[in-house]
């Protein structure tokens, strides 16, 4: 066996394994399709190895196979690379380059005399427009929170199309006659090396991306209420502490606001849990599209929601409270083809009149927030000196 023939048979072996990898890798509790069809073309570009290096079949036909697995490689390879990307393969498009390739490589084996050249250029040719392709979507639409990993792999990826078309540019003039053995191994070698490179490297850029991916998620997921979508307790009281600390810089106003659905449990019980749990959705989607963007809204727990109300003047967080709760009353939340109306009370704590710790802001807040019950429901509380910017019930 000659040194090429050793290198490729490395080759294909580490694509083997990488292909197993990622095909392993994929399955379980996260289904990563992208990975999956990663490793199928990695594990179809090793095949394809495995019929060019002629072992059991005529040389024409070995390499017929052979090479047309490994001009359907790329279609496996990229389609899986774009799924970290917000754009995807047009099928028709790229299974007609793959059937043109095949028709050039029969026509190189079997009809005429130019098999090396069509062996060698016609796999390269779809390869190279379709790693282009991925290497520049994974520029330019890269999965979100992935970019880093993803400029990576673009990186290896645009490596590959170069080694492709360096050893296109050296391999002709070595296999004219007569044909320089030891110079073609030396390229085939370098070539085969090259390409372990680029299997390495973008299958660890596509594993970075997944770790980046799974990462995200568990961060999203900590700090998400999973029933509206809004920040959770953990992560409301983090976004505190951070919003205090700016406050103490700035000195611009900071408020907390927390509001309370009025009678949910009558909702719960009249029409069951299902429809108390789309009418906290409802609600937490109506102060969301009502506050200010600056503001942070979350849900505590239960049917409590909370406002962190940034830069407000005094006075001004239970102005934008009110406008809060006018918003909840005007939108009802259609059940069944009819208005399902709900109201909230609010209690406004402000720094720092009331503390400027969650413990004692919060305290403040859910005193008057009480107040606001006892008082009749559906109204806004604020401080006894921003009195004046609290609201008449409004048909309690
Ligand atoms: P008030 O006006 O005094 O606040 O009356 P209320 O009925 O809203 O208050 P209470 O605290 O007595 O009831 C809150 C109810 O919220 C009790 C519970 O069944 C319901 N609840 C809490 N969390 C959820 C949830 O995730 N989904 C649903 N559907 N209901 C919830
Ligand atoms: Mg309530
Ligand atoms: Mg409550």
């Amino acid at each position: 066996m000659s040194r090429a023939q050793f290198l490729v048979l490395a080759l294909l072996s580490v694509h083997v394994l990488l292909g197993a990898l990622c095909l392993a890798t994929s399955r379980g509790e996260r289904d990563s399709p992208g990975l999956r069809f990663w490793g199928w073309g990695l594990v179809v570009y090793a095949a394809g190895l495995a019929f060019t290096l002629g072992i059991v079949l005529p040389k024409h036909v070995a390499n017929f196979i052979g090479n047309s697995l490994i001009a359907f490689s790329p279609v496996l390879t990229i389609h899986g690379v774009l799924h970290y990307t917000r754009r995807r393969l047009n099928r028709t498009a790229s299974l007609v380059g793959v059937a043109a390739t095949i028709v050039v490589l029969a026509a190189g084996n079997f009809a005429f005399a130019w098999s090396a050249a069509a062996n060698i250029i016609a796999p390269t040719v779809i390869a190279t427009v379709l790693f282009a392709y991925g290497t520049a979507m994974l520029v330019l639409h890269p999965a979100q929170n992935a970019e880093r990993p993803a400029r990576f792999v673009a990186f290896v990826l645009a490596a590959a199309i170069l080694v492709w078309w360096v050893r296109i540019v050296a391999m002709p003039p070595l296999l004219a006659e007569p044909v320089n053995r030891d110079r073609l191994d030396m390229v085939v070698s370098t070539f085969a090396i090259a390409q372990i490179l680029v299997g390495v490297g973008a299958t660890f850029g596509l594993l970075w991306m997944e770790v980046r991916l799974v990462q995200w998620a568990i961060a999203h997921m900590a700090f998400t209420d999973s029933l509206t979508g809004l920040l959770n307790r953990r992560a409301i009281l983090a976004r505190f502490d951070e919003e205090a600390a700016r406050w103490s810089r700035t000195g611009t106003g900071f408020a907390l606001a927390v509001f309370d659905m009025d009678r949910f449990k009558e909702v719960n019980d009249a029409h069951g849990h299902l429809v108390g749990d789309a009418l906290l959705r409802h609600v937490g989607k109506v102060l969301g599209d009502a506050k200010r963007t600056e503001d942070v809204l979350g849900r505590l727990g239960g049917e409590e929601f909370v406002v962190l109300m940034c830069g407000h003047q005094s006075g001004g967080a239970t102005v934008a409270a009110e406008r809060l709760r006018a918003a909840v009353e005007r939108v009802p939340m259609v059940h069944d083809g009819r208005p399902l109306a709900i109201s909230v009370s609010a209690g406004i704590a402000e720094l720092p009149a009331d503390g400027t710790g969650w413990d004692k802001v919060f305290a403040a807040a859910d005193a008057r927030l009480y107040e606001a019950k006892s008082a009749g429901r559906n109204r806004v509380v604020g401080l006894p000196a921003a009195a004046a910017a609290e609201q008449p019930p409004a048909g309690a």
